[in-house]
């Protein structure tokens, strides 16, 4: 090589924008030739063009905008929270001589925080941070409004908030999971494990709580009935070696006669009586309570056998044209 990379990186601009001399063009394309690295310098200042500069900063520009404006929200929030609070802790110092509904509008404004400013200043995971946040932030409420009132049901509400967020949101939580082997392959099964966990914990934190007798037997049974059904069905869903029409159609049925039977199942359960209340029914005669109810269960049944056959005759038909 005649010239050094150095003598060339100080061409290259001119060459690419041609201002140089037919010489230094001719250096230049000689030394390209034979040199990988200015090559790929060469390569680079090509891609770097002017509509790339370009767009690179406006994206830049846009970014600095939100950023100015949630700056700016978020700051504007902060003096509405901190107004409120001193107006509280002022009053409620006034009022009462002491602090004590001042901690449930604190703790309210935390949970407002959550679900407001928590995911506008989250650079990742926002669902995440926000659940996490919002999960605290309630607990926490509902903490001060027990002490404030002086009742006994935080376990209860706190299982009850638990459970209800983790039906909702757990697929969600666990499906960004970084999870490995077994656990990744079975994110449902996780999800139902965690939450057959916190609905036995409200069950028995409802036991604890209501301290009635006789709690225990019909809530435990009631309870595990429901739960063997919901594993039934997510098992069906979830692991059946089926097509999606025939696992429709057996969760349809199911559904149905579980409807339908639900009030006898409890009956049995509760007071050892026996009897099926469809078999009351007549769609003729719809004057008493038990009348209804055995008509609109012999309903649910009857539509869940029509759909859930007709999902498993599709199913079936679907799997003899694929056999074929
Ligand atoms: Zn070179």
């Amino acid at each position: 090589m005649k010239y050094s990379c150095d003598v060339i990186k100080d061409l290259l601009p001119l060459y690419y924008d041609k201002a140089c001399s037919e010489q230094s063009k001719k250096i230049v394309e000689e030394h390209l030739e034979e040199c990988a690295s200015c090559r790929s310098l060469m390569k680079k200042l090509q891609d770097n063009t002017y509509e790339n500069c370009l767009h690179d900063e406006k994206e830049d520009i846009i970014k600095n905008y939100t950023r100015s404006i949630k700056k700016k929200a978020l700051f504007a929030g902060f003096i509405v929270v901190a107004v409120t609070l001193l107006t509280c802790f002022i009053a409620n110092l006034a009022t009462g001589n002491t602090l004590d509904w001042f901690f449930i509008v604190l703790t309210s404004l935390l949970v407002l925080a959550a679900i407001t400013a928590v995911p506008m200043m989250a650079e990742k995971k926002k669902g995440l941070w926000t659940l996490g946040s919002f999960a605290a932030s309630l607990f926490l409420l509902l903490l001060t409004c027990c002490l404030y009132s002086g009742g006994n049901w935080l376990l209860v509400a706190t299982t009850a908030v638990l459970f209800g967020l983790s039906v909702v949101f757990l697929p969600f939580v666990i499906g960004q999971a970084p999870l490995k082997g077994f656990a990744k392959r079975n994110k449902g099964l996780l999800v139902m494990a965690v939450d057959t966990i916190l609905f036995y914990l409200l069950i028995v934190s409802c036991g604890f709580y209501s301290k009635a007798a006789g709690y225990w037997r019909p809530a435990l049974l009631i309870s595990t009935v429901g739960a063997l059904i919901a594993w039934a069905l997510f098992a069906a869903i979830r692991y059946l070696k089926a097509n999606g029409f025939i696992r429709a159609g057996i969760c349809v049925i199911a559904v149905g006669a579980v409807t339908a039977f639900a009030n006898d199942i409890i009956s049995l359960i509760l007071d050892g009586t026996y009897h099926l209340s469809v078999f009351q029914a007549n769609l003729t005669l719809w004057s008493t309570n038990a009348l209804i109810n055995a008509n609109v269960c012999l309903i649910v049944l009857l539509s869940s056998f029509v759909i859930g056959g007709l999902l498993l005759l599709a199913g079936f038909l679907r799997n003899g044209k694929s056999a074929r």
